[in-house]
């Protein structure tokens, strides 16, 4: 498919022109603190910003805490335990498609799905800009969220806003989704829009791809291994067992994993191919982020260290079945070190929602759609990926029929991370990408 260069060029001079107000709704976005802090979350000031934008673009606005949705709690994705009051999510429907009376046909229709929720900002001494200022400095806006993900927030928002402006009516619906608590594993934001009714042809998750086209992401599980010394005066150490010890050898093992994986997965559309993916890797288990160990006041060899990390899975591959070959694999480089023979290390899978590889076939019409339009935007190809996070695709591919791929402009490897910033070409970019990507894929009403 290739986009008429006029409509593109029409497109862009009129979301250039709307540059001032575009950014002045993200920094705005940016600087109101939206935070998922487990079982709770502070979306609910952000959103109150989104609804006032969506009804200022005319969009009809359904705002809606997650469990007020009936029968929400017992539909196949919920993950139970959090706390949805004053965190409502926010759907702005644009009815573009079919006419009522049937006499105007509807085309392909279209969610696309962002999260308000950030992570914390975390130790503020850490950051050099505001992490609540918006501040641009060269060119960059900087803080919690810009990146990962009020970029795509503002750009759905201001693509939507854009076209309705110019009387570029898509033949088919549009729905803005703005969902809370994606972030540390929540999704249940967009498990509630299934379960309220919301479904489309296809749906673009806008967290930051760079601008590449993502029809796949990773599954994983988060593991506690709890490895296993025994102690002796530190004068004597030989004569017992470091749990330290014990633990760097087992990490060899989550090493030797990957490798095996690495070879297994050679094959795999998405992750096989290393153009498709940034890491040297595959697969990951040796990513740990947590290691405790021994006490400083005793000096002797610790007799526990506790580790977390996490283990990847591909989409297509049995998870269950992946997961206990994996847990079998520890349990053997463990049987055959001199002391955790006799005292094999304990597996924990902890407590956080499965996450499930999916993708999409490389064929579907909204990534020939997603590639025409970046690349009319850029004035290059994108790569077709596979994301190596997990991200509410996961639940449109999972849970419903609609094939969901992720998509915007924004630099995922910033995210979570102080000082997170976008270029604020991006914004504009992205809102350009998305308003094209909508009238390719539902096509231009007569
Ligand atoms: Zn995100």
């Amino acid at each position: 498919m290739t986009l008429d260069p006029d409509l593109v060029a029409t497109l862009q001079a009129a979301v250039d022109a709307r540059r001032d107000a575009i950014l002045e709704l993200f920094r705005e976005l940016v600087r109101t603190p939206s935070e998922t802090h487990p079982p709770g979350g502070d979306e609910g000031p952000a959103q109150a910003i989104v609804a006032a934008r969506m009804r200022a673009i005319g969009l009809e606005v359904d705002v809606f805490e997650p469990t007020d949705v009936p029968g929400v709690e017992s539909h196949p994705g919920w993950w139970p335990g959090l706390d949805y009051a004053g965190r409502p999510n926010v759907v702005g429907v644009w009815r573009a498609g079919a006419s009522a009376d049937g006499a105007r046909p509807g085309g392909r229709s279209l969610i696309l799905n962002g999260h308000i929720d950030v992570v914390p900002a975390g130790d503020r001494a850490r950051w050099t800009h505001d992490p609540y200022g918006a501040e641009l400095v060269d060119g960059r806006i900087y803080g919690r969220g810009a990146a990962d993900q009020k970029i795509g927030i503002a750009a759905m928002l201001e693509a939507v806003a854009v076209l309705r402006e110019l009387g570029l009516r898509p033949a088919g619906d549009v729905i803005v989704e703005n969902v809370v608590n994606e972030e540390l594993g929540g999704y249940n934001g967009t498990v509630a829009t299934l379960a309220r009714g919301y479904t489309a042809d296809a749906a673009i998750v806008t967290e930051p791809t760079g601008f590449a086209v993502a029809g796949a992401e990773k599954g994983g599980q988060v593991y506690l291994m709890r490895v296993p010394g025994e102690a002796f005066h530190h004068a004597v150490w030989e004569r017992g067992s470091s749990a330290i010890d014990n633990a760097i050898y087992l990490k060899a093992a989550l090493t030797a994993w990957e490798q095996q994986r690495q070879v297994e997965t050679a094959d795999d559309y998405y992750y096989g191919d290393r153009a498709r993916a940034c890491h040297p890797r595959a697969v990951h288990a040796d990513t740990v982020w947590y290691l405790r160990a021994g006490d400083p006041e005793i000096m002797a060899n610790p007799t526990e260290a506790e580790l977390c990390f996490w283990v990847d899975h591909l989409p297509g591959e049995d998870r269950e079945a992946m997961l206990r070959r994996f847990e079998t694999h520890v349990l053997a480089a463990a049987a055959a070190h001199p002391f955790m023979r006799g005292h094999p290390p304990v597996l924990e899978r902890a407590v956080m929602r499965p996450f499930t590889g999916v993708s999409v076939a490389p064929d579907e019409p909204i990534i020939r759609a997603l590639q025409a339009a970046s690349a009319a935007t850029l004035g290059r190809d994108v790569p077709l990926i596979g994301l190596e996070a997990a991200t509410d695709a996961m639940i449109f591919n999972e849970y419903s029929d609609i094939p969901a791929v992720i998509y915007c402009g924004g630099d995922l490897s910033l995210a979570h991370a102080p000082d997170e910033w976008v270029h604020a070409d991006d914004v504009i970019r992205s809102t350009q990408a998305l308003a094209l990507a909508i009238l390719e894929f539902c096509g231009l009403a007569e």
